[in-house]
């Protein structure tokens, strides 16, 4: 297993996705977008027919499906019995959904090992993004970092990644939907969003990408003595 590991986590629309990708490429490392395999579960539970709030189904679906990611920071699909779901995920549908599918205990379980496996079969170095990485799935990683930045501006940074030029009004319900979505996996029992104690917390609502970027490969550098 290596020992190159990078915790990231963080809120909706804290960039993390982002930040990883880039993070990954400039190290020559692969990545693992864990919001990605809850997201495929989802896309499963809805494909299915069934309630994301019924958690014994959700579970036996998730126990059912089959997801493969591709873990190279460039082009990351997401494959859920074969079938490409990469854009679909995005989806509204499923971003209003997947909160509910990610409380249920049995998803968790299974996704968890999953992660850590990709971990463990990782070679060079890997950093892994999501909402509970350095507490409950990697809490040895050598580096966690948690990203933030105020709702305002993650609802500015969602809406560009839609590639929408977003009035006032939608903005303010993006807002309003990051921050239900923030309430949901902050308050939920089994391993709710929060930064681990040994994690550095970077807020970056007024840092651009690259200073982000350039500042955690500074924190690996140091950390695990790459050159
Ligand atoms: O990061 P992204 O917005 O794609 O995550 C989608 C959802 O997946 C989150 O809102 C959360 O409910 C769930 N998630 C989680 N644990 C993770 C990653 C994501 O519960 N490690």
């Amino acid at each position: 297993m290596t020992s190159n590991v990078i915790a990231i986590d963080g809120p909706a629309g804290s960039g993390k996705s982002t930040v990883s990708r880039h993070v990954a490429s400039t190290l020559g490392w692969i990545m693992l977008d864990t919001g990605a395999m809850y997201r495929a579960i989802t896309w499963a539970v809805l494909q299915a027919g069934v309630d994301p709030a019924e958690s014994k189904r959700v579970g036996d679906i998730a126990r059912e499906s089959i997801i493969e990611l591709d873990t190279q920071p460039v082009a990351s699909s997401v494959y859920v019995n074969g079938i490409d779901v990469t854009s679909e995920i995005r989806s509204a549908e499923i971003t209003s959904a997947v909160s509910a599918v990610s409380a249920a205990a049995e998803v968790r379980d299974l996704l968890v090992e999953l992660q850590r496996e990709t971990v463990r079969k990782s070679g060079h170095g890997i950093v892994v993004e999501g909402r509970d990485i350095g507490t409950v799935v990697l809490p040895d990683a050598q580096l966690k970092v948690f990203l933030t930045a105020d709702p305002r501006t993650r609802a500015g940074r969602r809406s560009a990644e839609l590639g929408q030029n977003s009035s006032e009004e939608e903005l303010k319900r993006m807002q309003l939907k990051i921050e239900e979505r923030d309430f949901k996996d902050s308050s939920r029992e089994v391993s709710p969003l929060r930064a681990a104690t040994d994690a550095i917390i970077i807020d970056t609502t007024d840092m651009k990408l690259d200073q982000v970027v350039q500042e955690i490969c500074h924190l690996a550098r140091k950390r695990y003595s790459l050159t």
